[in-house]
């Protein structure tokens, strides 16, 4: 491995230094721009240092690595809804670790080559390709799972977990022999199929909502991944930047887990994950006991409403029913009313999903409070208007044990004097269950896209007054 030149190894510092900076303004809504473009000067940096240390790349290769890179990002930037990001983060998350595969694997190819294999480079090689074979794998199947190429739902069968298990063993023990035998390139093959394997195995029974902590997870492998692929090539910022990925990864893990009330051995395991056809069907909750209504009617509620609260989930997104929630919110507050959001910590299909989209019309963000917050006081709102919300305001998470999303914790919407829910259709959440609180006594459903039925609304109110 060619040593670098001081500069580059200063370079590399100071890129290493606006990582953890740029971290850290992440950390809070009101520093996150700043932090931002620490980090993306980070990354600038970096790639400008390694760009011109000749010693370490070949700028020809680079360059066409570089052009089909650019290509590609930018088409699928292009044709990328907001909407589906999450599907996107998913899947950079397995090129993270199908790259790390490939690295080491040529690294290691090409070291038995030149007789120059390491203990460290063995070791570094099959931990990479582990962790990068299980990211890249498990990666596709969860941005299936948010596109709905797979069902959302827990897939499992009989011996699933002795079979996980067989194959985690099955890993170390191929491990341990690239490391003896790194001449025999095999071994490597096969580690790296059977590592591919797990993940599909690992992630295919994590189904209802649980899917969020597994994303979570699986950005933290694709760290891990770059920290080995590190240690392959002896390249210390790519230690530092896989290892701040890994740790932020699993701390955000933790979070989700927390916010959902699991154990992430449960998540992984598909434990409390109703393979389907056990909770009750949509007839029997909706049956006759559904309340519709209208712009017009839910002007004349919040005419007299004094606080009202607006709980965001995924249709808001689809929607893109931000800004006309903004104006909403304006014309309820001129009228004497309080107006807060509350956020359920897995809303939407990202971590922050509802913060951004929230922040991206400006609405103030001492506006939003947090579920813990918020939760007592519920009894206390006079309307409560769920956009586009669904499994995060689903009461059964209180009620069935049986239910995908048995103890999850949830926004207490359904104990607000009256409840109006926007949605399209009467059609489940990403849990793929019914919902009790549309046919609850307080509930009144405005079947409309989300965008247009606060508009509507917005207009119903101005009108009246
Ligand atoms: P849900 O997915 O439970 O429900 C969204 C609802 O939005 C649907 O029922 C849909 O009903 C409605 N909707 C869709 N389009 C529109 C539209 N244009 N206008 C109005 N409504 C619309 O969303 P939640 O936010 O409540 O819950 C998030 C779920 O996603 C949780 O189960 C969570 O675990 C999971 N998840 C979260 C991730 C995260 O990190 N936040 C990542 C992966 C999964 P209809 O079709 O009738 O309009």
């Amino acid at each position: 491995m060619t040593e670098l030149s001081s500069w580059a190894q200063i370079g590399y510092l100071v890129a290493a230094v606006l990582f953890i900076l740029g971290l850290k303004g992440l950390s809070h809504p009101r520093t996150a721009v700043r932090g931002n473009l620490y980090g993306s000067t980070g990354m600038l940096l970096a790639v400008v240092v390694t760009l011109f240390d000749r010693a370490i790349i070949d700028l020809r290769m680079l360059a066409i690595g570089l052009a089909i890179g650019a290509v590609l990002g930018v088409l699928i930037a292009l044709r990328v809804e907001m909407t589906s990001m999450p599907e996107l983060v998913a899947l950079f998350n397995g090129f993270g670790g199908i790259a790390s595969v490939l690295v080491a694997t040529a690294s290691a190819i090409e070291a038995v080559g030149r007789g120059t294999a390491t203990l460290q480079l063995n070791v570094a090689a099959a931990a990479t390709v582990v962790i990068g074979a299980v990211t890249f794998t498990g990666s596709l199947i969860a941005f299936g799972k948010l596109r709905e190429l797979i069902t959302g739902r827990s897939i499992s069968f009989p011996g699933l977990q002795a079979l996980n298990v067989v194959l985690f063993g099955s890993c170390l023990v191929l491990g341990a022999l690239t490391v003896i035998q790194p001449e025999q390139t095999l071994w490597l093959w096969i580690l790296i199929a059977l590592a591919g394997l797990l993940g599909v195995l690992v992630v295919i029974p994590v189904g209802g909502a649980d899917m969020p902590v597994v994303i979570a997870l699986l950005n933290s492998y694709s760290g891990l991944a770059a920290a080995a692929t590190g240690f392959v090539l002896s390249n210390s910022l790519l230690i530092i930047a896989g290892s701040l990925v890994g740790a932020s990864g699993l701390i955000l893990t933790q979070i989700m887990c927390k916010a959902m009330n699991r154990s992430l051995m449960n998540v992984l395991l598909g434990k409390g994950q109703a393979a389907g056809g056990d909770t009750a069907s949509a007839d029997e909750v909706y049956a006759g006991k559904v309340k519709a209504t209208s712009a017009d009617e839910i002007a004349i509620l919040l005419e007299t409403a004094q606080r009202v609260v607006i709980v965001p989930g995924y249709g808001l997104a689809v929607a893109q029913a931000q800004h006309a929630v903004r104006d909403l919110t304006q014309t309820l507050e001129r009228a004497g009313a309080t107006v807060e959001f509350a956020i359920h910590p897995v809303a939407g299909r990202m971590p922050g999903h509802m913060n951004v989209l929230l922040a991206e019309a400006e609405i103030p963000y001492e506006q939003l409070k947090e579920m813990a917050e918020i939760n007592p006081t519920f009894e206390q709102v006079d309307v409560a208007i769920v956009l586009g919300a669904n499994d995060v305001v689903n009461p059964i998470a209180r009620q069935d044990p049986t239910s995908p999303i048995a103890g999850m914790p949830i926004l207490d919407v359904d104990k607000a004097r009256t409840v109006v829910v926007i949605k399209r259709s009467l059609s489940p959440g990403f849990a793929g269950i019914p919902n009790p609180l549309f046919a609850a006594d307080n509930a009144l459903m405005f079947f409309a896209d989300g965008k247009q039925a606060v508009i509507d609304i917005n207009k119903a109110i101005q009108e009246a007054s």
